[in-house]
């Protein structure tokens, strides 16, 4: 008798250890995901070399559309033609 209470004992923790786990697993999975929250969207700019050729940079202070600026590649007059940002691709959420 002392057994089989001893048995039934071990199975309702078992039982009472599987709910907890699937608990803390549903909980886990409700939680916002904060590695996708912090990510930011990065500035691009981009530029237009005389040369015809368009570069695309980090956006950096003072960027502003029709600015003269050196070219990054061949060191040429260019223009910045867009500024915009540019979000990694990402799964959207639910
Ligand atoms: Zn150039």
């Amino acid at each position: 008798m002392v057994q089989l209470l001893n048995e039934i004992d071990t199975y309702t923790i078992i039982l009472l250890l599987m709910l907890a786990a699937m608990l803390t697993l549903l909980i886990f999975s409700m939680l916002p995901r904060k590695a996708e929250q912090q990510e930011k969207p990065s500035i691009k700019t981009l530029i237009r070399c005389v040369d015809g050729h368009e570069v695309e940079r980090d956006f950096s202070k003072g960027d502003y559309v029709g600015k003269k600026v050196e070219c990054p590649q061949c060191g040429k007059e260019a223009t910045i033609i867009a500024i915009y940002s540019k979000q990694a691709l990402q799964p959207r959420k639910p």
